[in-house]
């Protein structure tokens, strides 16, 4: 990049990419993640967030009710009790919720909107990258927060044959439609046949939808990815589980073929065969190939990593690693969980599912499913709000205090790395955990990390993780 051109680009300390659940957490973070450039002066702005098209959440109706009480965002998790059906909570208020947060984030930091989504990340020298957007604005950026989620959902055409559709009237509603679109706008096959594939909580979802508009409705999991072992988080979809129990299959779609139909608003007219192979009824030992003429096919299996990082230059994109749980505050060991990637130089972190998307990209998801581990069923799933949330805060409390290590660190060091823990204890109250801390690794022949962490979480109150 030219030096006129450099001197000519909008410039700021932090491009936050994201403007969901994990973007939202980690700008409240944002002077405490361990970035390894500090703020300096000279930029037009110290944070743009670039947010795409909106969250998750955004695209979902007000009432609708999400997998945990209200409680589970604010307290710790640890004592999360599983809501009852009356106090998950509502869509709308979660939204409301995370705008008052943001609001309040932008008060305290000098923070610019960016519109569109980043289209391409390139990093330049050694210390900018160059953000350019869907709608063609460029700004360059000393540090890079992605928060961008778990990605596109996996396109069926990756995992079974689909048929040409034959040029017959559209019908009244998608045919063949991703679970996420159905949950938030998708028009059902109303008394057709609909059958939904995947054995996650999107696809108890989607049947538990389904249902409502009386189709009929055949629930599909593939027992190599575990059957619908993990469609239930926390007891969430239990009632729908019930009330599904002789229509949950087990088997594998293997082609979709469009066959047409006379009458397009007739949803019973089933215009889809689907040739599963192996099916049978949960529970059942033997399983047959079958057609199915149904109407609606939906399908939740999950996103394509390899799409969720995929505005990254391959440079910057190569040089991600684990920032791991050193301190082992929610998996067995310190290098058992990883809170979030980040890039060789340290300028760039990346959080939330995102992270979790980026490690299986490159090969390793369990190291994410370990924190699942540390935290009771209510907070799961693994790549839920919960987990995103307290990666990000065990990213800012506790990773920080890597250097000085808890462990070795005299008096005066622990007192500064307790400043990045908490920017509101005193000087007097740090001093009297540093104490503490060495009162407890001299009382023990073996001290853990974790232990000393817990009492820093005495000593300052951060609790939250
Ligand atoms: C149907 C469904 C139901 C769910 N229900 C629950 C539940 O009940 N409880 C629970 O704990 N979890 C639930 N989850 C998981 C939950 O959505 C995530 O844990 C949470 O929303 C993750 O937040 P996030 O900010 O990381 O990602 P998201 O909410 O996906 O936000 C990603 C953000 O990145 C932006 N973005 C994407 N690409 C770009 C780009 N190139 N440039 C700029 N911005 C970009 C998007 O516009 C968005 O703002 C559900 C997920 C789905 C799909």
């Amino acid at each position: 990049m030219s030096s006129l051109y450099r001197l000519l680009t909008p410039r700021v300390n932090y491009a936050v990419l994201g403007s969901g659940t994990s973007a939202n957490t980690a700008l409240r973070y944002i002077d405490s993640l361990p970035f390894s450039k500090s703020f300096q002066r000279g930029f037009d702005a110290k944070i743009a967030i670039v947010g795409g098209q909106g969250d998750v959440w955004s695209r979902f109706q007000s009432d609708f009710l999400m997998g945990q009480s209200g409680a589970l965002y604010k307290s710790d998790v640890a004592d999360h009790k599983p809501a009852d059906a009356n106090r998950y909570m509502k869509v709308g208020d979660y939204r409301e919720q995370q705008r008052q947060a943001l609001e309040k984030t932008v008060k305290q930091h000098q923070t610019v909107f960016v519109p569109g989504s980043a289209l391409k990340v390139q990093k330049y020298g050694r210390h900018d990258f160059l953000v350019t957007t869907t709608e063609g604005l460029q700004f360059a950026a000393n540090n890079l927060l992605m928060a961008t989620g778990a990605g596109p959902e996996r396109d069926p055409g990756t995992f079974l044959k689909v048929g040409k559709r034959p040029s017959v009237p559209r019908r009244a509603f998608p045919e063949v439609i991703n679970g996420t679109d159905f949950m938030m706008n998708g028009a059902s096959a109303r008394g057709g046949v609909v059958v939904v594939y995947g054995g996650a909580p999107t696809s108890a979802w989607n049947t538990g939808i389904a249902s409502i508009n009386h189709n009929q409705v055949i629930w599909m999991a593939n027992p190599a990815f575990g059957g619908f072992k993990a469609a239930n988080p926390a007891g969430r979809n239990s009632e729908i589980i019930r009330q599904n129990l002789d229509n949950m299959y087990w088997g594998v779609p293997e082609e979709i073929i469009y066959k047409g139909v006379s009458n397009p608003l007739d949803a019973k007219e089933g215009g889809l065969v689907i040739r599963a192979s192996n099916l049978r009824l949960q529970g059942e030992k033997t399983g047959k190939d079958t057609e199915l003429v149904v109407s609606q096919f939906v399908y939740a299996i999950g996103t394509d990593p390899r799409l969720a990082l995929s505005f990254l230059d391959p440079y910057t994109y190569d040089s991600l690693s684990p920032i791991y749980d050193v301190h082992a505050c929610f998996s067995a060991s310190a290098f058992n969980a990883a809170l979030g990637l980040t890039s060789e130089d340290g300028d760039v972190i990346v959080v939330g599912p995102a992270a979790y998307k980026g490690l299986s990209a490159k090969g390793s998801s369990l190291l994410w499913e370990n924190m699942a581990t540390a935290f009771p069923s209510p907070a799961r799933p693994y790549a839920g709000i919960t987990m995103a949330n307290a990666s990000i805060e065990g990213l800012a409390n506790y990773v920080a205090l890597h250097n000085p290590n808890l462990l070795t660190a005299n008096r005066q060091q622990l007192a500064e790395g307790l400043k990045k823990i908490s920017h509101s204890a005193t000087e007097k109250n740090r001093l009297q955990v540093a104490d503490k801390i060495i009162e407890v690794r001299s009382s023990k022949d073996r001290v853990t990390e974790r232990e000393l962490v817990q009492v820093i979480k005495d000593g300052l109150g951060t609790g939250g993780v």
